[in-house]
């Protein structure tokens, strides 16, 4: 499929919509540029010149003059959290909030609320208050929510998750007095005569009443807002990474009264897997007109290491800090109860234990026909499931010539293992956020060494023949890839070059390898790279017309790397339906000399949309068998 080669035979497609002078990244393997493209039926039906697009022109062709501006490929988010994302775009949203805003927050959110009703918010970082009046043990106390919150029920999550700050009505009902127990894993903040201040570190928060469940309506809300933001975003397909089966039922679902039309990768939380695997393909693969497919399983394989959780092969190197044991190497988090020799409770075994149990979970799900991924942060992690791969690749059913195992964060690999990534071909899907916005811990929790060889290694990864899948792991992050991007590239924090400057910046990415690891590679790590992540003849039409910030910028490749992040979506299309459009966007608006030049008066292209969407929702409710696609599943040899 070359662009420009492909020619329309005289009785040839005509397309819906046709897109004229522009600067598209086909993001191929040449990494091309060209100036239009042809969509039809939810495809590209031809990607090059502005001659070979005008040939798809028929009479209901709506023709778009993109006047210059850059067209990417529909990004993709390799590991996020679909349902818990949206969760927390309901919530109260204190993220970069002073003190008296996040308050006044809470305050609103109070005064809309029913008598009794909670409260329930993440993001507050009182790091960055101004104003550091009334805390206690450096963190806030439930005094202060009292001024805004009396009656109601309030619950608020530090921006790391690793922190609740609740009012005095919740402790109250939690039973929290200053006679409660100390949590091993956590700490209860307290005033000195012993009682709780309102704030509960770690495990500790789990002392504290759970909020009640989400309503059937709410959690379908969470999934739409969820959806709505992806989009605003620039992202059109998405690996949701270890959902159960609940929240995987309840989307399908969506999809098929058309509430959901996102391309989601789904990854079964592995507790839940044995439901999925006894499905036949056609339950689970492209359904809904391709925009939902099962074919993944998820393990937790460790900790992370903002708690000290991730599991490494020697202590970390801040012990104190944490409170922990001397010598506390984090554990595995898969696979328990481990004993010892003389069968004896063990919380970390050795690393063949952890492996045999991955062998087992992983060798089921590659018989089934399922995608592996893995999340490992610490070195152990990482070399159990490495030796466990190794394992498994030795004996692999006929059908998984090609099972592309992934590991999710590969965020501190042990030297050695670097290299063993490739020859087993383990794909490292990694968070280019995570690492920029960690810079601050990652060095005093692992020391110097450690950080260098494995600290988020993409630049290494890479030199030793991988391709690497990012994402943001949303809600961890915020699913915004122009920030994946600008972290890819610089390896810079939210808080800009002021901060200590780029972190280990001999690993930075290059600006096409980081646009590569959000689209082609993504793909790739999905099975999906002959269907998606670029715009090439035959593919979804999924792509992101691309905003710039006002610098005057107007090029990806050569613009200040300091404002990538500024950058953002204009326009959002999945399967050659727009489905963002930037407020006040005026490209597809109006008519243009480019439209006439092409031969064709402009049309608006919500015709174009809404017969595509027409298309989709006539056929949409029904799973299309996968040997009709152009997709690259390794698994339909099992059919
Ligand atoms: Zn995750």
């Amino acid at each position: 499929m070359t662009p420009g080669k492909a020619r329309p035979v005289a009785a040839g497609p005509r397309a819906d919509a046709v897109y004229v002078n522009g600067d598209i990244y086909t993001v191929d393997e040449q990494f091309r540029r060209v100036s239009a493209m042809a969509v039809g039926d939810g495809r590209f039906l031809a990607v090059g010149s502005n001659a070979l697009a005008k040939e798809f022109i028929g009479r209901n062709t709506a023709i778009i003059d993109l006047k210059g501006r850059t067209v990417f490929p529909g990004l993709w988010d390799a590991h996020l959290h679909f349902s818990w994302y949206g969760e927390s775009l309901l919530r109260v949203d204190l993220s970069g909030l002073e003190k008296s805003a996040c308050l006044a927050a809470v305050k609103a959110a109070a005064d809309k609320a029913e008598p009794g009703q909670w409260i329930q918010g993440n993001g507050w970082n009182q790091a960055l208050w101004t104003d550091q009046s009334g805390l206690v043990g450096g963190l806030p106390t439930a005094a202060m929510l009292d001024g805004v919150s009396p009656d109601n029920p309030v619950v608020m999550e530090r921006t790391d998750g690793h922190a609740t700050w609740c009012n005095t009505r919740l402790l109250t009902i939690s039973g929290m007095t200053k006679d409660a127990p100390d949590v091993a894993e956590g700490l209860i903040v307290r005033y000195p005569d012993g009682t709780p201040t309102g704030c509960f570190v770690d495990a500790a928060s789990n002392v504290l009443t759970s909020t009640p469940p989400m309503t059937e309506q709410d959690a379908r809300s969470a999934c739409q807002a969820a959806q709505q933001a992806l989009f605003a975003y620039g992202n059109t397909c998405v690996c949701d990474m270890g959902s159960g089966q609940a929240v995987i039922e309840r989307m399908k679902d969506m999809y098929a009264e058309g509430q959901l039309k996102i391309r989601v990768q789904q990854y079964v939380d592995v507790q839940d897997a044995a439901t999925y695997y006894a499905q036949p393909l056609s339950a689970r693969l492209r359904l809904f007109d391709d925009r939902y497919t099962v074919n993944g399983i998820k393990i937790l394989n460790d900790g992370a290491m903002g708690s000290a959780g991730a599991w490494f092969m020697e202590p970390y190197s801040d012990n104190a800090l944490f409170g922990r044991p001397p010598g506390w190497v984090g554990f595995p988090t898969f696979g328990g109860p481990y004993h010892d020799a003389d069968g004896d409770p063990v919380l970390v075994p050795t690393i063949r234990q952890n492996t045999e149990k991955l062998v087992e979970a992983m060798g089921a799900a590659v018989k089934a026909g399922f995608q592996v991924a893995v999340h490992c942060i610490g070195d152990a992690a990482n070399r159990a499931y490495l030796d466990a791969v190794q394992k498994v690749e030795q004996d692999l059913p006929q059908h998984a010539v090609d099972p592309r195992f992934r590991d999710e964060h590969a965020q501190c690999p042990d030297a050695d293992d670097l290299k063993r990534f490739k020859p087993l071909k383990v794909i490292p899907s990694m968070q280019a956020q995570h690492a920029t916005q960690e810079v601050t811990m990652y060095e005093s929790r692992v020391g110097h060494e450690r950080t260098v060889n494995g600290g988020y290694v993409w630049r290494s990864l890479i030199d030793l023949g991988n391709v690497i899948a990012d994402g943001s792991d949303a809600a961890v992050e915020v699913p915004n890839p122009w920030w994946g991007l600008f972290s890819a590239v610089t390896r810079i924090n939210k808080n800009g070059y002021d901060d200590g400057g780029p972190w280990y910046p001999e690993q930075c990415m290059t600006r096409e390898e980081a646009l590569r690891s959000f689209t082609i590679w993504a793909a790739y790590a999905a099975f999906e790279e002959r269907a998606r992540g670029s715009i090439e003849q035959g593919k979804l039409a999924d792509f992101v017309v691309v905003g710039y910030p006002d610098t005057g910028d107007t090029d990806y490749m050569t613009m200040p790397a300091g404002d990538i992040w500024r950058m953002k979506a204009d326009m959002t299309v999945v399967g050659g339906e727009t489905v963002f459009m930037a407020p006040g966007l005026s490209l597809l608006a109006s008519e243009s000399e480019g439209a006439v030049a092409a031969g064709r008066p402009y049309r608006s292209l919500s015709v174009a949309a809404s017969r595509v969407w027409a298309t989709w929702r006539s056929r949409g409710h029904t799973a299309r068998n996968a040997a009709t696609t152009s997709g690259s599943n390794w698994v339909p040899a099992l059919a």
